[in-house]
């Protein structure tokens, strides 16, 4: 007997079959009736049968690394949680959570934070993922909508992929568009200095300079308009700024691409003569100093065409995480209210209260991912709750944000198996892993679908929600925080939207406050009595206050840290195929190894020769923040002078292969997303070859 369920890992969301064999262990397929996949899956996919089991599993509650009962433990974090907040404040506590996170944990979580603690001092490492799509979305539409969906991938004449890897990163939508491409011929652009797999399919790749995708998408829009290509009806009807936005463009250098003439003219050739076109974003765009900038430059491309939430045609921004969509839902990001309501607004301010029937409502953004360690560090944060991400590893400068962690007044750590967090952690919650609990999740094309439980919880391992209901009883919030499952932490949810959804927000699911829970079909947002599904903007309708949709001036900026004799590479960062973020569960399944064993260091065959890099030699990688020790692959799929290392080991894994080490704390003003992928470093052998 099979049961549906959601694969745990990226943002594409496929739908899976798993059949339990009934002795903790289960085989999984691609479901056929899933609209993210219809059946298909990737290596790490279809592996996940592979990664249960108990390897690593926290099965208790620990205090100072003993082993604790659950009343014990729970009245110790409210109780410190409090005194930290009657001793300094609200803004002195903060919660660091996480785009692994189902929607009903991170919509309690939220809710305790914000409304009862009374501080906005929440964020996730969906900052580190997608926070300058959001930005540029709410800059552009007046709200984070994705307008299009994942049909418009196997419907468009031409796809053009910027800073996106989506063979490796999206390998079922990748297969997808492969599978168009095939079937109509769609011809695929992908901009990215790396020569990576997915342009295997490519019919042009621009190898730009790093951080130069603003100028190419200014370049666009200039040609677009000296073409004729610009919707002059589209644009009076539903989008202002035009103009500015025109101009900057011309003021602004192609030549700071970098790319040839010949291939610079091919891409403007077809970007401005096809209709059907549709750009995906990722982490290349946002993980940038100037990336809500560069999700802007992409998107007054289609705003001045009209090309837009209309079939085969949009941006779309693609998320890494599994969840970090319903993160942006349930708003648990620092300058975020729930339900795509904002912060900053008293109206909407005093209905998420007025729901909530809350104490307290901050009217001021909280602290930010980097900020927010930042304040770790200085001691302005003395209490602080970090749910299922490993923040030791993967922050920028993690060398630094480890050694915060480690001098905080008070660290809780929910998590499922032993991080380099959770040993820094006061105290340890065993948290329910995927196949034992029990929520939602929302793709990149705002798909909705359940994870289900086919495992028992082992030990004492608890559900998030729950875990953030007991302390949040603790500290005297027992009635607002007494749901008692899941799906009545969606109910509120789902209700809470359709207030959203009154104040002419985009995020209205109050279609499903009353839907069978258990049954949930994957289903697209919205859900309300006008509309189900389907796209946005085809028709105008933005979120903003006249409606119209804003194209913005962009004056392309590189990124901050500049190489120079010191520092002479530039630093790319990223996943590997068969890797999931700091390998938790994709570690324990030996085929997904087999693929690349160890982190390594790409980089070009002029520069190994020059430093005297043999291959498969250990080289030592320093940055101003840190070092590393990577294997070296010498190729020429990267540029001279650019590297590229993958960001997933871990100090259990490979100490010195911990590559977020060598970042820089750098963030892009509007979204506060850290510059990822843009590092200078040195490098040398390890030993002389
Ligand atoms: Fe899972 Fe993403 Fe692979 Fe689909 S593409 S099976 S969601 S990792």
């Amino acid at each position: 007997m099979s049961m549906r369920t959601t694969c745990p890992y990226c943002g594409v969301g496929c739908g899976l079959l798993v059949s339990p064999d009934g002795q903790g262990g289960a085989t999984v397929k691609g479901d056929p009736d899933h609209p993210a996949n219809f059946g298909r899956l990737c290596s790490k996919g279809t592996a996940l049968g592979e990664t249960l089991g108990l390897t690593d599993r926290i099965l208790s509650p620990q205090i100072g690394g003993k082993p604790a009962d659950w009343e014990t433990t729970l009245d110790l974090v409210a109780s410190r949680f409090q005194a930290a907040i009657r001793d300094h404040g609200p803004d002195s506590v903060a919660f660091y959570l996480s785009g692994q996170m189902l929607t009903e944990d991170y919509y309690a979580a939220n809710k305790l934070i914000k409304g009862y603690i009374g501080t906005a001092n929440v964020d996730t490492n969906s900052r580190l993922c997608m926070a300058s799509s959001v930005a540029g979305h709410k800059r552009a539409f007046g709200s984070d909508t994705v307008p299009g969906t994942y049909e418009d991938l196997d419907t468009a004449d031409l796809v053009v992929l910027v800073g996106s890897n989506l063979a490796w990163c999206h390998p079922v939508l990748y297969q997808r568009l492969v599978a168009a491409k095939k079937a109509r011929g769609t011809r695929i652009v992908v901009v990215d200095p790396r020569r990576t797999a997915t342009c295997d399919s490519a019919d042009l790749h621009l190898s730009l300079t790093p951080g130069s995708d603003a100028a190419l998408f200014n370049a666009a829009l200039v040609a677009l308009a000296d073409r004729g290509a610009v919707d002059r009806s589209y644009v009076a009807q539903h989008v202002s700024g035009f103009d500015a936005a025109l101009a900057a463009a011309r003021a602004s250098d192609p030549g700071l691409t970098g790319l040839a003439p010949g291939d610079l003219a091919q891409f403007l050739d077809w970007f401005t003569t096809t209709d059907r076109v549709v750009t995906v974003y990722s982490q290349g765009i946002n993980q940038s100093s100037s990336g809500t900038d560069k999700v802007n430059a992409i998107l007054n491309c289609h705003l001045a065409t009209g090309r837009i939430g209309r079939p085969g045609m949009g941006p779309f921004s693609v998320t890494g995480q599994p969840n970090a969509m319903g993160g942006r839902e349930v708003g648990g990001l620092a300058n975020m209210l729930a339900c795509h309501l904002d912060l900053e607004n008293p109206q909407h301010r005093a209905a998420v209260q007025g729901f909530w029937a809350s104490p307290a409502m901050p009217d001021q953004p909280g602290l930010k991912a980097v900020e927010m360690f930042e304040a770790v560090a200085t001691g302005r944060i003395k209490a602080l709750w970090i749910i299922h991400t490993n923040p030791a590893v993967s922050m920028p400068d993690a060398d630094a944000v480890a050694a915060a962690i480690k001098g905080c007044d008070f660290v809780v750590v929910s998590d499922i198996t032993r991080t380099d967090t959770t040993r820094l952690a006061d105290v340890v919650l065993p948290a329910t892993a995927w196949g034992e609990k029990s929520g939602t999740v929302t793709n990149s094309d705002r798909t909705i679908s359940r994870q289900r439980p086919f495992l028992p919880a082992p030990g004492q391992a608890r559900d998030d929600w729950r875990m953030i209901a007991d302390v949040a009883a603790r500290m005297g919030w027992a009635d607002a925080f007494g749901w008692t499952s899941a799906a009545e932490v969606f109910a509120e949810h789902a209700a809470l939207s359709g207030i959203a959804g009154h104040l002419g927000r985009d995020f209205d699911i109050s279609g499903l406050a009353q839907a069978d829970y258990d049954a949930l079909p994957p289903t697209r947002w919205p859900v309300t009595a006008q509309q189900q599904g389907g796209r946005f903007f085809g028709q105008g309708g933005f979120f903003t206050p006249d409606g119209r949709a804003r194209m913005l001036p962009i004056s392309p900026r590189l990124p901050v840290a500049q190489t120079a004799r010191r520092y002479p590479f530039r630093l790319n960062t990223g996943r590997i195929r068969d890797q999931w973020h700091t390998m938790t569960r994709t570690a324990l399944a030996p085929r997904l190894t087999q693929h690349i064993a160890e982190p390594f260091l790409e980089i070009h065959p002029q520069d190994a020769a020059r430093l005297g890099l043999a291959p498969a030699t250990l080289a030592r990688v320093t940055s101003p923040q840190g070092a590393a020790i990577l294997r070296v692959a010498i190729t020429d799929r990267v540029q001279p002078g650019q590297v590229f290392a993958p960001i997933h080991w871990t100090g259990d894994t490979a100490p010195m292969g911990r590559v977020d080490a060598l970042i820089a704390p750098v963030t892009d003003p509007v979204s506060g997303q850290p510059e990822s992928k843009a590092a200078v470093v040195a490098i040398a052998p390890l030993a002389p070859a």
